[in-house]
């Protein structure tokens, strides 16, 4: 039968989908599964990998089932997946042996302080492009291996396996044949070497981590094994971390393409091309989709922890605002700001200031200042923790940007749009399908299939608005020297 259709399995940290993508790119049909959250102790965060898997599979078969397309028609599956959350099973059985501990949990940090005393900091950070937290997968993993009895002792002897979310959907949708990661997934685990591309021997001897219980790392368009759907094998063509799988869903597969995704933070990525960077601010260095027979590029991210979280801090906690999306008229009702700058440091400010104690501030109110300009402020501040954080990632990798690619919630607000690219001086672009996580990993399970081209996706992906800068430069540079200002009195000391 004629090749129609890329399904994505879209695996997050609170909800597992399927989506069913034609040849423009189009939604045909999504099906959406929430997923059941653990929190044994405070700080812990766990998922069942069984119902990971079987949620995933209860998706897939209802989109199926929705649609009533025959599964020969599916040119191949594209995976993407919440990042760094960790799984390890029985490599006879398939069952883990401990509930996956998820990217959020924070059990690890005393592991964390032991590699810190050992002086592994700037090792695992060049090496690895990241730092040593309990964010990532590698003591998550070492965690496992601690504590759940005799665990160490099976790993050596080669009866564990151990994977990102990815790994393990790869391994049970193949029915155990594969044990495999793409480079985007090992990238976050922080026991992969990002320069030498292979797992580091160092940190894992460092972790006591037997290596046979890694997956094999290989591009993230390329061939992971075979879904047997009703008798008929669909491959699996593509697996993507969900940041890099958003990059590469907004047509970032090149050196100078940045995104975006304005949501409760904002997660940003600069694709700095095949050299490796070290960041001299902070960002976290990561390998970015690859394709095969292409050098893998790298990507610096960053992060905003408050984005969205201060406009439902309007709402909720000043009542301000009944919804979000009112912002957009109020901040188009009034006049500009004069120097009210809102600095929304709620949980301390990150990068490139990295001022955990600082607490959030407004400066600049007078007599006049009332409801809409607070609100305006603090829609603006979104715009200028950005520019922030690009303002990083341009020093870092000493290159310039494109354009910006957006997508979240919060890329809605065509104010905060245009006022972003006002304040970058760069084109903003908004695509006409949000989804670009899943569409990511549509896009890699397509190439690998001939479905698609690296040319093509650029007309599959389509724009629905540009913003261009219309501010003038004395503007610009006034406002955004007056937000330094404002971060400046807002520091812990
Ligand atoms: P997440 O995936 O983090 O839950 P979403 O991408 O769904 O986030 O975006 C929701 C966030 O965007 C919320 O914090 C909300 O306050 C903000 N938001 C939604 N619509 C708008 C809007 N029109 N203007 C400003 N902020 C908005």
């Amino acid at each position: 039968m004629e090749k129609k259709y890329i399904v994505a399995f879209d695996q997050g940290t609170t909800s597992t989908r399927a989506i069913i993508f034609d040849k423009k790119g189009g939604i045909v049909s999504i099906s959406q599964k929430e997923l059941k959250q653990h929190y044994p102790k405070s700080g812990w965060v766990e998922h069942d990998a069984n119902d990971i898997i079987k949620d995933q599979l209860e998706a897939f078969e209802k989109v199926m089932l929705e649609t009533g397309i025959n599964p020969s028609e599916i040119a191949s599956i594209g995976i993407t997946n919440q990042r760094e959350t960790t799984v390890v099973w029985d490599k006879n059985t398939g069952e883990p042996i401990h509930k996956a501990i998820v990217w959020l949990d924070k059990r690890t940090t005393p592991i964390c302080e032991e590699l810190k005393a050992l002086g592994l900091e700037t090792y695992v950070n060049e090496n690895t492009g990241l730092i040593i937290d309990s964010y990532f997968s590698g003591t998550k993993l070492k965690w496992i291996l601690d504590e759940v009895p005799g665990s160490r002792e099976r790993a050596e002897a080669g009866e564990l396996l151990f994977g990102t979310i990815d790994s393990w959907l790869i391994y049970k949708l193949t029915k155990g044949k594969k044990h495999l990661t793409d480079h985007s997934n090992a990238s976050r685990t922080m026991i992969y070497n990002i320069k030498t591309l292979a797992w580091d021997e160092k940190i894992l001897k460092a972790m006591n981590i037997p290596s046979s219980m890694l997956p094999h790392v290989q591009e993230s368009s390329s061939n992971f094994g075979n879904l047997n759907f009703k008798g008929i094998e669909i491959p699996i063509y593509g697996v993507a971390g969900d940041q890099q799988a958003a990059l590469f869903g907004q047509g970032g597969h090149q050196p100078g393409m940045a995104k975006n995704t304005y949501g409760t933070g904002c997660f940003l990525l600069l694709n700095t091309g095949t050299d490796h960077l070290v960041s001299k601010n902070g960002l976290l260095t990561t390998l970015a989709c690859s394709i095969e027979n292409e050098k893998p590029n790298y990507a610096l991210e960053g992060s905003i922890f408050i984005g969205g979280a201060s406009i439902q801090w309007l709402r909720d906690q000043l009542n301000l605002i009944n919804q979000a999306e009112e912002t957009e008229v109020i901040c188009k009702s009034i006049p500009p700001l004069e120097d009210l700058y809102i600095v929304p440091a709620f949980a301390g400010l990150g990068a490139p200031y990295w001022d955990a104690k600082a607490k959030g501030a407004i400066h600049g109110i007078t007599l006049d200042i009332g409801k809409k300009e607070l609100t305006k402020a603090t829609v603006e501040a979104m715009a200028y923790q950005t520019k922030d954080v690009i303002n990083a990632m341009l020093e870092d990798s000493g290159s310039s940007i494109i354009s910006l690619k957006v997508d979240g919630g919060a890329s809605a607000n065509n104010y905060l749009m245009q006022f972003q690219s006002d304040i970058l001086n760069v084109e903003v672009d908004r695509p006409k399908m949000l989804e670009v996580t899943a569409l990511g990993a549509a896009f890699l399970a397509g190439i690998k299939a001939g479905f698609w081209t690296l040319d093509s996706i650029e007309e599959v992906r389509e724009r629905e608005t540009l913003f261009s800068p219309i501010m003038t430069q004395q503007a610009r540079e006034a406002k955004y020297n007056g937000w330094l200002n404002a971060v400046e009195r807002t520091k812990s000391k």
